[in-house]
C-alpha cells in the first residue's frame, strides 16, 4: 500500500475528524491528570488513573507491570509483534508540588502541563479515535504510560519494558509522546552516564590532626584533574561536575567529601572511554593515598543510539509531519526513546502539539494553539507504522 493511500482511507478520515472534534475533552483529561501528583518514585496514584482511562478507551489487556508502567493494546490483525506508542507519568516535581492547572482560555498553567500531561491525553486521545472509528491496525498498538522518564528515574520503566521480562520485548517499533510542538522528531538518543565519587577517611582536628589524609582535598585533587580531560567535539562530549559536598564542620579534617559528575554523548563508545579516564583518575589517587577509601558508584546510565532517518518509522513521522504543513526537524534529546534505540528497535519521540514553556519549573505553561494536529500527526505516524489490514 503507497504510504498515503493508507491515510486517506475513510476510517482514518474519521478518527482524523474525531480527534479535531473532541479537543476540549483532550484539555480537560491533560488537566485532570496534571493535577494528579506524580513525582519521581511516586507514579502509582496517576498511573492507577490512567489503567481506568485505557479500559474506557477501549483498549483491552490492561495491566501494571512489574516496575509500574501502565500498559493495554488495541489488537492487530497479523499477530506477530507490536508497535509501542507510549507517555511518561513521572514529572520532576517532589512530592508536596501545588500542581494545580490554571486556565485561561487556550492557556493552561501548572508543574507538569506539557511534560508529560500532555503525552498523556494524546495517548488516550489516539486510543478513543481509534476505538471511535473502528480501526484494527495490522500490528498490535501497545499503548504505555511509562514511570522513571525523568532525571533518577533513569529511564528505569522503558528500561523494564524492554528487558528480558518486559512485555515490550522484541517490539517492531516505538513512538514517545512526550511535550508539545509539531515538527521536531527526535531520532537520536543523547546518552549519559552518571557517576557518584566518594572519598572517605578518618577525619580529624583541623589543627591537632593535620597532615592526616584529607577526602577532600583529594576529590579536589581529582575534581580538577576531571575538568581537565580532553573531550571530543564530534559528537560533542560533555563532562559536568554537577553537585558536590562533605564535611560537618570548618574546624575539622572532612571523614567524607562527594561529587556528582554528569557525562553525555552522542556515541556510547565515547562514553565508554570517558569512564575509563575517569577510573583511572581516581585509581592513580587510591594508590597514592591508600588511607582513604575512594569509591566510584554509577548513578545514573542513559544509553545512546540512533534511528536512522531511512528507517520506516522516521520516514512515517516526517511524512505525517509535512501532512501537517511542517517541515520536519530531526533532533536529537534523552527521552524514553534511547532504550528502544540503544537495542536496534526503530524509536522516535514526537511532540503532541501545541505551544509551552518553562518545562521543569513550577511556572510550566501550555498554549493549544492547533493542539490537535499534534495528536493527528501522531495517528497519522502510528497507522503508517502499525499498517492496515
Ligand atoms: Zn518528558
Amino acid at each position: 500500500m503507497h504510504i498515503s493511500d493508507a491515510l486517506s482511507r475513510p476510517e482514518i478520515r474519521a478518527a482524523d475528524r474525531w480527534i479535531r472534534e473532541h479537543d476540549e475533552e483532550t484539555l480537560e483529561s491533560q488537566i485532570e491528570l496534571s493535577e494528579i501528583p506524580a513525582p519521581p518514585f511516586g507514579e502509582a496514584a496517576r498511573g492507577a488513573r490512567m489503567l481506568e482511562l485505557f479500559v474506557s478507551a477501549g483498549l483491552v489487556n490492561t495491566r501494571v507491570d512489574g516496575i509500574g508502567n501502565v500498559i493495554a493494546e488495541r489488537p492487530g490483525t497479523s499477530g506477530d509483534g507490536h508497535l509501542v506508542v507510549s507517555a511518561h507519568l513521572d514529572t520532576v516535581f517532589p512530592p508536596g508540588t501545588d500542581v494545580s492547572v490554571t486556565r485561561s482560555g487556550d492557556l493552561l498553567k501548572g508543574p507538569g502541563i506539557t511534560d508529560d500531561a500532555r503525552g498523556l491525553t494524546a495517548l488516550l486521545t489516539l486510543a478513543r479515535a481509534l476505538d471511535a472509528a473502528g480501526i484494527t491496525p495490522r500490528t498490535s498498538i501497545l499503548f504505555v504510560a511509562t514511570v522513571g522518564e525523568e532525571g533518577l528515574g533513569d529511564l528505569r520503566g522503558v528500561k523494564h519494558l524492554f528487558g528480558p521480562a518486559g512485555d515490550a520485548r522484541g517490539a517492531a517499533g516505538f513512538i514517545s509522546l512526550d511535550g508539545a510542538g509539531l515538527d521536531r522528531i527526535v531520532s537520536r538518543a543523547l546518552g549519559s552516564r552518571r557517576y557518584r565519587i566518594v572519598v572517605r577517611g578518618a577525619g580529624g582536628h583541623s589543627w591537632t590532626d593535620w597532615g592526616a589524609p584529607n577526602p577532600l582535598h583529594e576529590l579536589s585533587g581529582i575534581s580538577a584533574e576531571l575538568t581537565r580531560l580532553p573531550l571530543p567535539s564530534r559528537p560533542l562530549t560533555t563532562l559536568t561536575l554537577a553537585r558536590t559536598g562533605g564535611g560537618k564542620s570548618i574546624n575539622a579534617i572532612p571523614q567524607q567529601a562527594w561529587v556528582e559528575v554528569d557525562t553525555r554523548s552522542a556515541d556510547a563508545a565515547h562514553l565508554d572511554t570517558l569512564e575509563a579516564k575517569l577510573r583511572r583518575t581516581v585509581e592513580r589517587r587510591e594508590k597514592a593515598v591508600p588511607a582513604l577509601d575512594f569509591e566510584v558508584e554509577i548513578i545514573g546510565d542513559r544509553p545512546g543510539g540512533a534511528t536512522p532517518d531511512g528507517s520506516p518509522l522516521v520516514r512515517a513521522a516526517v511524512e505525517a509531519t509535512r501532512r501537517r504543513g511542517k517541515e520536519p526537524l530531526l533532533s536529537l534529546s534523552s527521552t524514553d526513546a534511547n532504550v528502544p534505540m540503544s537495542l536496534g528497535i526503530p524509536a522516535v519521540t514526537l511532540g503532541c502539539g501545541g505551544d509551552a514553556g518553562s518545562a521543569h519549573t513550577t511556572e510550566e505553561w501550555f498554549r493549544n494553539t492547533d493542539g490537535s494536529d499534534g495528536i493527528v500527526r501522531a495517528l497519522d505516524t502510528v497507522i503508517l507504522a502499525a499498517g492496515l489490514p
